[in-house]
């Protein structure tokens, strides 16, 4: 059997390859073009007979094709991540985000191969009507604001790949991830909670952005990949779109205040307007919380808040960074 991951170099794409190494997998194709993902995700994975790296963008149709076709099931983990990095490289972060959903569809429909499709909480824009479930409308604000062509364009992935499952049979699961986090994930593209231990470590000040009222739920990635990995072994999600995270939420003020108290940190907190961080017109969903319910009913569990867990993990992993390059 061979898995395909796209965006394999990834944050999440690379714990999936672990999760996967360690349970199933005879062969492991991690695709990405190393632009957010980055070799050092990997590195440990170099010497594994089981895994090859394909450098490939995911926009590039043929070299897609080709992938998939090898493939006997398909997470479609490449994507353009990140508020900021967003927000700064529209015109990229749609086209990686529509033509490389398009691509990987596209081949999988040849062979009805099945493909996991990672969407994101973003798709239900600035709703309030929290916690979100599966088949709650979304609100967008206007095309003026980058942000919200994000939304628009997972939303349009998720779309393209319940059509594809519609009316060629494809078995596709659309997975909605909510604020997933832990270790390898970089602070670079504006992430909250690597930033904040960054910050923490260096005895820098946390920049909460806006009042840090507004709450996320946050999810550890070893629970994001196990998930992503059953719902796609599980017929009955098939067709399907789930949420993917902790139903319990935190507020960014909250947050701040665990780093300091877990990392022993003098660092103060100071707050930062969003027009300072993101631009003019940024925009901003105050709540973001899944129903899980039928994450629950399909597979049997859904992930717990774990903030501690969580945290402790990736203050532990930027410590021992540290200490490696004293
Ligand atoms: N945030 C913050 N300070 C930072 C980075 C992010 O206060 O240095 C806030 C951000 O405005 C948002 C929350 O933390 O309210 C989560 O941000 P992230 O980019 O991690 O995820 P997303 O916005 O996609 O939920």
């Amino acid at each position: 059997m061979t898995h395909l991951i796209t965006g394999g170099g990834g944050f999440i794409g690379s714990h999936l390859a672990d999760q996967l190494l360690a349970e199933t997998a005879e062969e492991i194709v991690l695709l990405d073009i190393f632009s957010t993902g980055t070799e050092s995700n990997i590195e440990h994975l170099r010497d594994d007979t089981r895994v090859e790296v394909l450098r490939a963008d995911v926009r590039d149709t043929e070299t897609v094709a080709n992938a998939v076709t090898d493939a006997d099931a398909v997470y479609h983990l490449a994507a353009a991540v990140g508020v900021k990095h967003i927000v700064e490289n529209p015109l990229t972060s749609l086209e990686t985000n529509l033509r490389g959903t398009e691509n990987v569809l596209e081949a999988a429909a040849e062979d009805g191969t099945p493909v996991f499709l990672a969407s994101s909480s973003e798709v239900y824009g600035k709703s309030e009507d929290v916690p979100f479930s599966e088949r709650d409308n979304a609100v967008y604000g206007p095309t003026t604001t980058p942000r919200w062509g994000y939304a628009t364009a997972k939303a349009v992935d998720e779309f393209l790949a319940l059509a594809y499952h519609d009316e060629h049979d494809l078995p596709v699961v659309v997975g909605r991830y909510f604020n997933i986090v832990g270790p390898r994930q970089t602070g670079q593209y504006g992430m909250v909670i690597p930033t904040f231990v960054e910050q923490a470590l260096a005895g820098e000040d946390l920049t909460v952005y806006g009042d840090g009222t507004q709450t996320r739920s946050f999810t550890h990635v070893a629970d994001a990949v196990e998930i992503t990995h059953e719902l796609l072994a599980t017929e009955e999600a098939h067709g399907e779109v789930f949420n993917i995270g902790a139903p319990d939420p935190t507020s960014i003020n909250d947050l701040a205040e665990r780093v300091i108290e877990l990392t022993g940190s003098d660092s103060k907190i100071t707050h930062i307007p969003f027009e300072e961080a993101y631009g003019e017109g940024f925009e901003e969903p105050d709540e973001r919380e899944p129903d899980v319910t039928k994450l629950r009913e399909t597979i049997g569990w859904a992930p717990e808040a774990d903030l501690e867990r969580i945290l402790t993990d990736v203050i532990d992993e930027r410590t021992a960074e540290e200490v490696a390059a004293r």
